[in-house]
């Protein structure tokens, strides 16, 4: 999506307008620190070269390693992943863990890859940037059509690489090489931390907050599943094909089957057929975006019926929507805070693999459910000395204070 970047600094830039951060300061979070992009020539199953094109953006790191995920899909370009590496490092701030942020990507759609294919990929972006990523450096993590398989073949290759066994270069690994139990379901569980203690300060009960999302992958499948299992009511789910809608609420565990059986949520009986488009507009409370970025935009935001957006998706709201769901007093619980659940778990995993000493399940949830009300009761409070319902803007205002801090101690 262009200029996805010029949104995030004017976001940046309101920020810092209304905590008086200097501009020498505003200027170095202004830019990222580090921009690349490599060609990635893959030998393809029938003998041909094709060449890809990968990014990795290093924003910030003045609190920690460099952090952010790996996407591969069609659509990814420098501007999209410049804005995901400054989410990254915003995300990080307000979370409270020793990171920086980055991101990576290539441009490619992995459903016209083979197994083989995608692993070559995955080991050519590797060597690409293997001078720049390493547990202390930068370290890559799942993303939108990346997954822990896919991780697996990344530490792999840097460790043939380097030398030494290496699984902190990169989070989001399978267990057996040293992966985080917790890790696959900590984006959808941090969310659904984050929608208790909201719906707690609306003084809003859970029989009363009905739920649409957007997404059926990592994130909306398993938010719907622990949201469901805990009582709530999800009248619509989606994914790339089309969405389902039954205002009596669905069977997300008869969904989990049905998806997994047809490869869609949609024509499951019972439940009419919806558009992705459709189902951001239906009669809800809470609406969880949970795919891909500027879903809700100036085109549709008149047209948004949900009194709550739970941001499970990076960047799903356009700032131009935004501002209209503010004055319709929308609260929109931005994705730095409602999505961190998985960048904090992958912090854990990062500790463990560094002290070769592995948590129970138990505990990695438990730590990831203080982190998270931590953070969330420091943005909330801050938004209400601020006097408003910008909850965006007040995750932010203690992601800048938390940097600039660090910045000063540490000097240019
Ligand atoms: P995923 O690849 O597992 O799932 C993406 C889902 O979106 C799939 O169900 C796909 O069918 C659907 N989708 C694709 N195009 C769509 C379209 N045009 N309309 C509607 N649905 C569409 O990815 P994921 O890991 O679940 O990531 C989803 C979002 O969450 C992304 O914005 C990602 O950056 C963010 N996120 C993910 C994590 C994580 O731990 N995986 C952490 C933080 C943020």
């Amino acid at each position: 999506m262009a200029n996805q970047f010029k949104g995030v600094i004017e976001q940046l830039n309101k920020t810092c307008a209304l905590m008086g951060i200097e501009s020498g300061e505003l200027e170095i979070l202004r830019k990222p620190d580090r921009v690349m992009e490599v060609s990635l020539p893959i030998l393809m199953d029938d003998g041909k070269i094709k060449v890809f094109d990968g990014y990795r953006v290093q924003y910030n790191n003045i609190l920690g390693p460099y952090k952010g995920g790996l996407r591969f899909h069609p659509k990814v370009n420098l501007d999209e992943v410049k804005a995901l590496a400054f989410w990254m490092t915003i995300k990080c701030a307000v979370a409270d863990i020793p990171y920086g942020g980055s991101k990576g990507g290539v441009a490619v759609d992995v459903k016209k890859l083979s197994p083989g294919e995608l692993e070559r990929l995955t080991r050519a972006y590797t060597r690409g940037f293997a001078d720049f990523i390493g547990p202390y450096k930068d370290v890559p993590a799942p993303d939108v059509y990346t997954n822990p398989q896919i991780m697996a073949w990344l530490m792999d290759e840097y460790s043939h690489i380097k030398g030494e066994n290496t699984p902190a270069v990169v989070t989001g690994k399978p267990v057996e090489i040293g992966g985080s139990l917790g890790r696959d379901t900590a984006t959808s569980l941090g969310g659904f931390f984050v929608l208790e203690q909201v719906l707690k300060k609306l003084k809003l009960a859970k029989n009363k907050a009905s739920l649409a999302v957007q997404g059926f992958g990592n994130v909306g499948m398993n938010f719907a599943a622990i949201a469901y299992r805990a009582g709530y009511k999800i009248v619509a789910v989606s994914d790339s094909r089309g969405g389902i809608y039954d205002k009596k609420g669905l069977n997300i565990e008869q969904i989990l089957a049905h998806k997994q059986a047809t490869g869609s949520v949609v024509n499951f009986k019972g439940a009419a057929n919806v558009t992705n488009e459709a189902l951001l507009e239906l009669p809800v409370e809470v609406l969880a975006p949970a795919a891909l970025e500027n879903v809700i935009n100036g085109k549709n935001a008149g047209r948004i019926k949900a009194k709550i957006i739970l941001e499970l998706a990076n960047g799903p709201t356009a700032p131009e929507a935004e501002a209209k769901l503010l004055k319709k007093g929308v609260l929109v619980v931005p994705d730095v805070l409602v999505n961190s659940g998985g960048v904090i778990v992958s912090y854990f995993e990062w500790v463990q693999n560094l002290r070769h000493y592995y948590w129970e399940k138990e505990k990695v949830e438990a730590n990831l459910e203080k982190q998270l009300a931590n953070a969330f009761r420091k943005v909330w409070q801050t938004m209400v000395a601020q006097g408003n319902r910008e909850m965006r803007t007040a995750a932010y205002m203690v992601a800048v204070e938390r940097i600039v801090k660090a910045l000063k101690v540490r000097g240019i």
